[in-house]
């Protein structure tokens, strides 16, 4: 089964308008010259208008960094997936380790969003990854078994063909420090196994289970080689146009 990988920006809380528009131009000749990955960029809620059309009719696909699990209604400050459509958005981030550590999102919050997201034909990419400490208990296997029990909890076979895996050991993001293509092909190739054991080995074939965490033109290749990883989730380094489009061109 081909897996097109997927090699997506996070942009985080970076990036006014104008600086997104500049990004994203210096983007699109090379996310237009690839065909063996699909580029998306996930600029922060203020920029999507903008990006939404400029990207038209270009390679790169628009994602949001996150959602309110709602259609609308009295949540102020809160955008939904209703409103990530309407500007042209094809995936949503949900689960981001930043999201729960610093705004306290649960699994069951999580699992929340992605319904939502399908509703609404939203493709969600879920952050799952296990931090320092429970790496060094020998407990990265437990915590993201949990993380990808609790938050596909329910989700039935063809919604789950529609969502992306990003596996993000916490350690390596914004770290410098990548986990090694080894460490990471352990991980990946357990929650294909998980997924297989949870729906059917036909359909763990065939989700994409990305890696993030210091992802950089330096170790992109490497990363990317091994059998279970299918793109990358780029916070950083996609940034800069001059970091992010070799990642983009890793296999050039
Ligand atoms: C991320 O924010 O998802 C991420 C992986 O960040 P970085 O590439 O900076 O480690």
């Amino acid at each position: 089964m081909s897996r097109i990988p997927l090699i997506a920006g996070n942009w985080k809380m970076y990036k006014l308008s104008g600086e997104a528009t500049d990004l994203v131009k210096a983007l699109i000749p090379a996310a237009n010259s690839v065909d063996y990955c699909e580029v998306a960029v996930c600029p922060p809620f203020t920029a999507l208008s903008v990006i939404s059309n400029l990207v038209k009719g270009t390679k790169i696909s628009l994602g949001a960094q996150n959602c309110y699990p709602e259609k609308e209604g009295a949540f102020t400050g809160e955008i939904s997936p209703a409103m990530l459509k309407d500007i042209g958005c094809k995936y949503t981030i949900v689960g981001h380790s930043e999201r729960r550590k610093y705004f306290a999102e649960t699994d069951a919050f999580i699992n929340q969003k992605l319904f939502k997201l399908y509703e609404y034909n939203l493709l969600p990419i879920l952050c799952v990854g296990e931090t320092l400490e429970e790496r060094e208990a020998g407990k990265m296997k437990e915590v993201v078994g949990s993380q990808i029990k609790k938050g596909l909890a329910n989700v039935p076979e063809e919604k789950m063909q529609t969502t992306v895996i990003a596996y993000e050991p916490v350690w390596a993001i914004g770290t410098g420090k990548n986990a090694t293509p080894e460490q990471a092909q352990e991980m990946h190739l357990f929650i294909r196994a998980l997924l297989g054991e949870i729906y059917n080995a036909t359909l763990a074939e065939s989700i994409r289970i990305q890696y993030g965490g210091s992802v950089k033109p330096s170790n992109v290749k490497e990363l990317m080689s091994q059998k279970d990883i299918d793109g990358a989730l780029v916070g950083g380094a996609s940034l800069k146009s001059d970091q992010f489009i070799p990642i983009i061109k890793f296999r050039d």
